[in-house]
C-alpha cells in the first residue's frame, strides 16, 4: 500500500514531476482521415464499450495504425467520476495496450494514489490518440481528428465528473486551443458539458521536477471541483 507521505514526498512536496509533447500544430498532414467523418462518427457514437475497443483494434483511419504494435483504448473503471486524459501512447504502451504504464505512469499512479484513486478501481485513463505516433512525436491535428470520435465515444460511456487534461496535446484536442497549460490551470473549463481541468503532463513533471507541486495544486483544485466545494463560474 502506498502511503500518501511516500507519495508526497515522491511528487515533490516533500520536496517533486513535463511535458513531452508539443502542441498540436495547426498544419495538416499525414494521417488520412476516413472519407465518410460522418458516417465514422455516428456509427462510432453507437458502440458500446466492448465494441469500442474492437473498433479501435482495426482502426486504420490515419497512418498510425501502420507502425503501431497495439492499439491502446484506455483503461480503468467504467463508473469512474474522474477521467484522466493523456497525449498519445509511448513505446511501453504500444507494447502492453494499456495507457501510461511507462515511468510517465508511474508518476501518475502515484499522483492518483495521494487522492486515494487507482485505476483499477476508480478512475478511467484514456489518450487522445489510441497508436503511437513514431518516435513519440507529438500528435498531428489530423491524427486528433481522425481520433476524436473514439474519444468522445469514450467520454460519453463513462460519463465522468470530472476530466483532468494532462498536459498540452489533451488540453489543446478538448478545449481547441493553443494556450500553454500555465495559462488554462485553475480554471473550469468544460468539454461538451462535463467540468475539465488542466494540469501538466506527467512526462513533463519528470523532466521539470519544480512542478510536481504545482501539478499537486491541480489535483486538489480538481477534487474540490468534483466535490462542487469550488464557487467559480466556468469559463466555457
Ligand atoms: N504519455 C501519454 O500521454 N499517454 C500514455 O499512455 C503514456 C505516456
Amino acid at each position: 500500500m502506498i502511503r500518501r507521505d511516500d507519495v508526497l514526498r515522491e511528487l515533490g512536496l516533500a520536496p517533486v514531476w513535463r511535458r513531452r509533447m508539443r502542441p498540436l500544430a495547426t498544419t495538416e498532414s499525414s494521417a488520412d482521415v476516413a472519407p465518410d467523418v460522418d458516417a465514422r462518427r455516428a456509427r462510432i457514437a453507437s458502440l458500446d464499450y466492448d465494441a469500442l475497443v474492437l473498433d479501435i483494434a482495426a482502426c486504420t483511419a490515419c497512418t498510425l495504425c501502420k507502425t503501431r504494435n497495439r492499439t491502446v483504448p484506455g483503461v480503468g473503471a467504467i463508473s469512474a467520476q474522474w477521467m484522466f486524459i493523456g497525449e498519445a501512447p509511448g513505446a511501453d504502451e504500444d507494447a502492453q495496450g494499456e495507457p501510461f504504464v511507462g515511468a510517465a505512469g508511474r508518476l501518475l499512479d502515484n499522483m492518483l494514489a495521494a487522492l486515494a484513486l487507482d485505476r483499477t478501481d476508480n478512475v478511467y485513463i484514456a489518450n487522445v490518440l489510441k497508436c503511437r505516433p513514431p518516435n513519440n512525436r507529438a500528435p498531428e491535428p489530423a491524427e486528433a481528428r481522425a481520433c476524436a470520435a473514439y474519444l468522445d465515444r469514450q467520454i460519453d460511456l463513462i460519463a465522468p465528473r470530472l476530466i483532468v487534461a494532462l498536459g498540452r496535446s489533451a488540453a489543446a484536442r478538448l478545449l481547441d486551443t493553443d494556450a500553454p497549460v500555465a495559462s488554462l490551470r485553475n480554471r473550469i473549463h468544460r468539454y461538451r458539458g462535463t467540468p475539465l481541468v488542466v494540469t501538466y503532463h506527467p512526462a513533463y513533471l519528470l523532466r521539470t521536477p519544480a512542478d510536481k507541486s504545482k501539478a499537486w495544486e491541480d489535483l486538489l483544485f480538481a477534487r474540490r471541483v468534483l466535490r462542487g466545494t469550488f464557487a467559480q463560474s466556468t469559463s466555457a
